[in-house]
């Protein structure tokens, strides 16, 4: 029974990984991300819903276009695949804890979260592709953080005291960032960062954005490290920050259950 499941979420979340990566190339290119329907990148041929299987088409056609045999970009493919994987490890890790507790908060809460990890996949994609994060998705990210806290104190769930805490972390990490892009002149870190991490610290609050943060720059400097290794890129060249914000962040998310009761099970001891 939790097989059926388990395939049931994958596949859910493949799909909603080739549906951010489709929404990646529309709004990149401006297309009506509603109407339009999927395209070949390179010779513009409509794809068939045969061509857009998640995951699966990827594996038949062999990697190239079924019209002009232009091959495909493996990182749509594994972008489907981790979507699906983040879909199974969330759903597997969260959803049993909260079910315990069973309340219309609760189901409130795992949707939210779900989005939130959305969102993340999306800005990273988007950022690792096009070096941009938008102001806009930002923007309303941060009223929807909002209707979910206001949602939460609603219920009882969390404190204004809470809620100022994520507020004012937001604002913190945000400034500091900009302290690092002030100080390095905007070589690493850029504008589109420092959003990110107020959206961040706004969901996160203290002291959770400090392990977020710091798995970030390990990330960060472990795969900067073997670029320049194998890939002979040199420190200059810039690697997109976001991919690693939300990578932790969504690390996070799914794990955060077991990290809390770790962190207090090492200080209790
Ligand atoms: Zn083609």
């Amino acid at each position: 029974m939790y097989l059926v499941f388990d395939i049931f979420v994958f596949i859910f979340g493949a799909v909603v990984g080739s549906f951010l990566n489709a929404t990646v190339y529309r709004v990149k290119n401006k297309k009506d991300f509603i109407i339009s329907r999927s395209e070949c990148e390179s010779c513009k041929h409509k794809l068939s819903p045969l061509d857009l299987v998640p995951v699966l088409s990827y594996i038949f056609l062999q990697g190239k276009c079924r019209y002009c045999k232009e091959k495909i970009s493996s990182i749509n493919f594994f972008f489907e695949i981790i979507s699906g994987i983040v879909f199974l490890l969330y759903f597997n890790f969260l959803s049993f804890n909260y079910l315990i507790n069973n309340s219309a908060f609760v189901y409130i809460n795992i949707l939210f979260y779900l989005f939130i990890i959305c969102i993340f996949l999306y800005i990273g994609l988007y950022d690792f592709f096009y070096y941009e994060i938008s102001d806009k998705l930002i923007f309303y990210s941060s009223i929807l953080v909002f209707i979910y806290f206001l949602i939460s104190y609603y219920f009882g769930y969390i404190s204004l005291y809470i809620i100022i805490n994520h507020i004012v972390t937001g604002i913190i990490v945000a400034g500091l960032f900009l302290l690092i892009i002030l100080i390095t002149k905007g070589e690493g870190m850029g504008g589109g960062d420092m959003k990110l991490v107020f959206l961040m610290g706004l969901i996160l609050g203290y002291p959770a954005i400090l392990y977020v943060l710091f798995v970030s720059f390990v990330l960060g400097a472990v795969i900067g490290l073997i670029l320049i290794l194998i890939k002979n890129k040199t420190l200059k060249s810039s690697i997109p920050f976001a991919p690693f914000l939300s990578s932790s962040i969504i690390l996070y998310i799914i794990f955060s259950v077991y990290l809390l009761r770790l962190i207090s099970y090492l200080y209790i001891r």
